[in-house]
């Protein structure tokens, strides 16, 4: 397998407590990977580590061992991004070619046009003057996708994307992502809608602490996986997936 991310044996302890318990698996390039599990299941943490921002108690994740060449962007969950500074969407999105702005320093009209055109990526070109706390919630998240997308990365790293966005956006978002994949980038999303799931991915790690599957979205996602990973909670997956199904096919609004 040409593969992009590899974990080997990964433990990872929070005060003495396993959050991911012996990970292994590999994940090849050019793939739409969703990481699927319960809350609290590990999956940020997993991120967080194959970025090597945690380090793991035992065993290991990277990128680099598929291939050093890598260029990665993460966009992590909008609660973790600090919103007390002035600064208009498309300085943000500047922040993405040249780290953090100094207020004397000129923009390149390349850097410019690059960050105009990953606002308009996202939907946003509108918005490039309107400073970032006067945006609503949906629209911050979009600017912080902007952002990872004016690096170019080969690698995308999302967690929860889609938290708090319309369907409409929801929709802009993953066309988007999608053609990036056709493009030959490698994308991680961390995901909560099981009933999307197929529609959108092509690959899915479910986990909780422990590794449940990783492969093909139609081979991992079987009853018995996502019962052991969501035990109790299954019928409630089941009743949206019907529900979901019903819908695809005409029968409700
Ligand atoms: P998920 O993304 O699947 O919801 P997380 O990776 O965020 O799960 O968290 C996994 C577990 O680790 C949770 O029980 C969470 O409370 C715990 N946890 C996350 N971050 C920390 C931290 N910095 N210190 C202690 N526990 C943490």
């Amino acid at each position: 397998m040409n593969c992009i991310l590899e974990a080997q044996d990964l433990c990872i302890h929070y005060n003495k407590t396993p959050i991911l318990w012996d990970v292994s698996f590999k994940v090849p390039k050019h793939h739409m990977t969703a990481i699927v599990g319960p809350n609290g299941a590990g999956k940020s943490t997993l991120l967080k580590a194959s970025l090597q921002i945690i380090k793991p108690f035992s065993g290991s994740i990277s990128f680099g061992r598929c291939n050093s060449d890598n260029h990665i962007a993460y966009v992590p969950q909008k609660e973790s991004i600090d919103w007390d500074f002035p600064v208009s969407a498309l300085d943000v999105v500047l922040m993405g070619r040249y780290g953090r702005l100094k207020y004397f320093q000129r923009v390149k009209a390349a850097d410019k046009e690059a960050a105009m055109q990953a606002l308009q990526q996202v939907g946003m070109a509108s918005y490039s003057s309107r400073q970032i706390n006067q945006l609503s919630g949906g629209q911050q998240q979009r600017l912080f996708i902007a952002r990872a997308l004016v690096q170019k990365p080969d690698v995308l790293l999302l967690d929860e994307p889609f938290s708090g966005i319309d369907m409409a956006t929801e929709k802009l978002l993953i066309e988007l992502f999608i053609k990036l994949k056709n493009e030959g980038k490698s994308i991680f999303i961390v995901h909560h809608d099981l009933t999307t799931l197929d529609q959108y991915f092509d690959w899915v790690i479910l986990i909780n602490t422990r590794l449940i599957g990783c492969g093909p979205v139609k081979e991992v996602m079987t009853q018995e996986n996502i019962q052991k990973a969501y035990g109790n909670n299954l019928s409630l997956f089941e009743e949206a997936h019907h529900l979901s199904k019903k819908q695809a096919e005409g029968y409700i609004s």
